[in-house]
């Protein structure tokens, strides 16, 4: 049996910290299951020249870390990965801004990685890539000479070549996705977006059958691999949660109230402006809400190094303090907004005891908290998921009310049909989208894609 060897810029805490990020939760689950190796940084700087991989053994996983030198990882990070790529790639060029500098660091962060990684190897290892900061490691290892399968996965969209056009340079980034055997996406719709750009830049000579291109000289596997989420672990984590200590009190003070929930890190692609505004729109617009709704947003920051992060923080405090200012009374605050992260269990717990699931992202390559929150639900009576149309999760949950997350007033509408909505329509609506989630589960995802690349062995 061949070993799985997962590589992504951060690893989750070995020592089982809080992890928030579709990444690190969704490979930390494949991993457990099948053990094998997770390759990445380790989360620190140093000035000097990095040094060997700190290798932990936990469980069945065995974690490699690496440093990464002080003065790339503000460039390949902040700069290269996340004023580039994600803005990018989430259709949001807004937010998008290019230097030389960044480019140069992620291709040499990128030829570290390979270089650090490369003696770790084993003959029978298949290699699986994770993500946008990791587009060349593939092109990289090839050329000192890996032979071994590998595979991308991408969490976020992969945006159409007219958008990615926007990057100079992005011929370069998308011909080193055609060193991988392997190249998934979220979405249909994803995947076509990146065969679609390699023919219209001459970079695809054949199309060999459903899923097989050739390109670069070799054959390459190319389809949707939608990242699903551990559908019984979380129902039995939700049910048991209800019943700690911070759940039933949260349950408690709702003194009957009933809770929208929103989970999501902070980050200007989830939408979460447009969702305080959809909620004071909603208490204007129909006055029997108030008093009766509590809507609770967690949001912890992320990228704090980025400025754009910064401002979106700002902009949330205020617009909370508007919202809590204009309709609060002195025994019903509208908006709970917690700015920090929480432990998994709690959130499902949170998850379950929650009438309305809020998922508005502006655009999201899957988002696994919508598929958490149908997963955490009581089959009996289980609440109503929200969710934007523009996230990878709508292709499979179409029985959620789906919304269009720039249309507030839309929104408005949605949450005040989710509140009124009768229990055999929220139960219909619930079997439809489990069937799909226990269809495409966490198990399913990681061995249809390990498969793919063992069938190149
Ligand atoms: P992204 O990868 O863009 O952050 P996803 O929705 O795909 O978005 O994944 C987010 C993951 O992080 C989910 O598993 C979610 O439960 C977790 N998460 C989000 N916010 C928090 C938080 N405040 N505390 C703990 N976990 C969180």
């Amino acid at each position: 049996m061949s070993r799985l060897v997962a590589v992504s810029n951060r690893v989750a805490d070995p020592s089982g910290g809080k992890s928030s990020g579709g990444l690190a939760v969704g490979l930390l689950a494949a991993l457990n299951q099948k053990g094998g190796l997770w390759f990445g940084w380790g989360g620190k700087t140093r000035g000097g020249a990095p040094s060997a991989p700190k290798i932990v053994k936990k469980g069945k996983i065995e974690y490699a870390t690496i440093d990464l030198y002080e003065s790339d990882y503000d460039d390949y990070y902040n700069g290269y990965s996340n004023i580039c790529l994600w803005p990018l790639c989430h259709y949001m060029l807004g937010f998008f801004r290019y230097e030389r500098r960044f480019k140069d660091a992620y291709r040499r962060v990128n030829a570290l990685f390979a270089r650090k990684l490369l003696p770790l190897l084993k003959d029978d290892d298949v290699i699986w890539v994770h993500d946008y900061h990791l587009i060349p490691l593939a092109a990289e290892l090839r050329a000192a000479g890996v032979s071994q399968p590998m595979g991308f996965f991408l969490h976020v969209p992969f945006p159409n070549i007219d958008v990615l056009r926007t990057l100079p340079g992005y011929r370069d980034l998308l011909r080193s996705l055609t060193a991988y055997d392997v190249v998934g996406f979220q979405t249909p719709n994803d995947a076509r977006n990146f065969t679609e750009g390699l023919a219209r830049e001459n970079l695809l000579q054949a199309k060999l059958g459903h899923d097989r291109f050739r390109s670069g000289g070799r054959e390459i596997v190319v389809s949707a691999f939608p990242i699903g989420v551990d559908v019984d672990g979380i129902c039995q984590a939700a049910e048991r949660a209800l019943s700690s200590a911070t759940v039933s009190r949260t349950v408690k003070g709702l003194a009957d109230r009933e809770l929208i929930l929103g989970v999501d890190r902070l980050d200007y692609s989830k939408g979460l402006p447009e969702r305080f505004r959809a909620f004071e729109e909603l208490l204007a617009r129909y006055p029997d809400t108030r008093r009766r709704l509590v809507y609770m947003q967690f949001a912890p920051p992320t990228r704090t190094g980025v400025r754009a992060y910064q401002d979106i923080r700002e902009e949330l405090e205020q617009s909370a303090g508007h919202i809590n200012g204009r309709f609060a009374e002195p025994d019903w605050v509208p908006i709970r907004y917690l700015n920090r992260g929480f432990s998994r269990n709690m959130l499902m717990g949170l998850m379950r005891s929650a009438q309305i699931g809020l998922v508005t992202p502006l655009r999201d390559g899957m988002n696994l908290v919508a598929k958490e929150y149908v997963a955490a639900q009581d089959p009996k009576s289980p609440g109503v998921l929200v969710l934007s149309r523009l996230a990878g999760a709508a292709a499979e949950l179409d029985a959620a009310i789906l919304v269009n997350p720039y249309d507030v007033e839309g929104m408005a509408e949605a949450i005040q049909q989710a509140a009124n909505m009768p229990s055999p329509e929220r139960r219909e609506r619930y079997q439809a989208m489990i069937e799909v989630l226990r269809k495409n589960d966490i198990d399913v995802w990681r061995t249809r894609f390990v498969e793919t690349l063992e069938s190149f062995q």
